[in-house]
């Protein structure tokens, strides 16, 4: 016999640790999945205020990333609708390349930086194959396992969720790695804007430092123009076209050998195709991958061998003290009421099936009249 309910079942099984932090659309926390004794880091994305519960898109297009399976790509192993937040599991990750960078204790060598490029440029190569872009790419979304690999996470959130808010102050730091385009109000764009915030990451792991650090998206270009020059009409032909461009005052690019002095020719050669202005010239990622840095000496270090913070305490199932008390995350055991449907629905949406305190228990797809139980994600 078929589960009738699977998302409740889904919803029993993690059992909430501490908070690791709180991220860009909302609170992430360690728990244990009872069933498998691993842990997972489950992201709860608040949906307060959607009316007409979860988007139909943004269920559908979580179903796409549970499938988007690559090593370097963090795993989101489940998703599931509780007390009107949706929950992804994700696989648990050590640490982060932007707490590698900020390690003081930790000397990257040529071939240290090379391999956490090479897993970086991998597993966004996997996705621009699938096309989709990740938007929000930055050191502390490259999270770091026990074995030294370097995973990608939140890809697709930002497309999925909206732009991450810039007024929120963590999110400040994600203007460093913009394109140009991007801070030129571009609303086409296409997987050049990863292209470049990766070049911004290869920048930082050579310099130990954010390299383009703006305070506002003004400042930014103006940083970017003072490390490159200012790009031409010839340069850079639809760069006139853009929404919000306005003209800057010409100045000359320094060589680039000067910025970055420790560099190896083939990592300066690399870095200015990452670093082209205009993104129909700009290098792909998987150009980028072929180029020579990455076959010529010295070869990119076994990421098992990688430098890398002391992981934190891991917390083990067996841990658990249940006097303590680790919250289960599953709806309470009560009767299930189904929310009416709302008229006037635009196009598909999600209404979530409330029980009596107002949690959220399964997605039900509302089409017109038509209300259906789906286990869509
Ligand atoms: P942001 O939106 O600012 O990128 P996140 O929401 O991704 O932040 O993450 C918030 C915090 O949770 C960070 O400290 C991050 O390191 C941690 N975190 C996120 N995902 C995981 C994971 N899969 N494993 C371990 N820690 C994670």
């Amino acid at each position: 016999m078929t589960d009738p309910d699977p998302s409740k079942k889904v919803a029993d099984r993690y059992l909430k640790r501490e908070i690791l932090g709180e991220g860009t659309y909302g609170v992430v926390y360690k728990a244990i999945d009872t069933h498998t004794g691993q842990t997972v880091a489950i992201k709860k994305i608040r949906l307060g205020k959607q009316k007409e519960g979860v988007n139909f898109t943004a269920l559908r297009e979580i179903k796409l990333l549970k499938e988007l399976k690559d090593p370097n790509i963090i795993e989101l192993i489940d998703a599931f609708p509780h007390k009107g937040n949706l929950h992804l599991v994700f696989e648990f990750m050590d640490t982060d390349l932007e707490a590698v960078i900020r390690d003081r204790n930790i000397f990257l060598s040529p071939a240290d930086t090379k391999s956490y490029l090479q897993m970086t440029l991998k597993g966004l190569a996997f996705c621009h194959k699938k096309w989709v872009l990740h938007r929000d790419m930055k050191p502390n979304n490259l999270l770091i396992g026990s074995h030294g690999q370097l995973k990608l996470a939140d890809f697709g959130l930002a497309r999925i969720f909206g732009s991450p808010d810039r007024r929120f102050t963590h999110q400040v730091f994600a203007r460093w790695y913009r394109a140009p385009e991007l801070l030129f109000g571009a609303k086409q764009y296409g997987s050049g804007v990863d292209v470049w915030a990766a070049a911004c990451i290869f920048a930082e792991l050579l310099l130990r430092r954010p390299f383009l650090q703006g305070s506002s998206d003004i400042d930014q270009l103006g940083k970017i123009f003072a490390a490159f020059g200012t790009p031409t009409p010839a340069q850079w032909p639809d760069m006139v076209y853009l929404p919000d461009y306005v003209e800057y005052q010409c100045v000359p690019a320094p060589p680039l050998r000067t910025l970055f002095p420790t560099a190896s020719d083939d990592a300066l050669d690399l870095l200015s195709k990452m670093f082209t202005y205009d993104p129909k010239a700009r290098i792909s990622v998987q150009q980028a991958l072929e180029h020579r840095y990455f076959s010529s000496a010295p070869l990119p270090t076994d990421p098992e061998k990688l430098p890398r913070p002391a992981p934190k305490k891991e917390s083990r199932a067996s841990d658990f003290d249940l006097q303590q008390g680790p919250t289960v995350l599953s709806p309470p055991r009560k009767s299930r009421r189904v929310m009416p449907g709302r008229d006037g629905f635009e196009g598909n949406s999600f209404q979530g099936v409330k029980d009596d305190d107002g949690n959220f228990g399964d997605f039900r797809q509302t089409v017109g009249d038509n209300t259906v139980l789906t286990d869509y994600i």
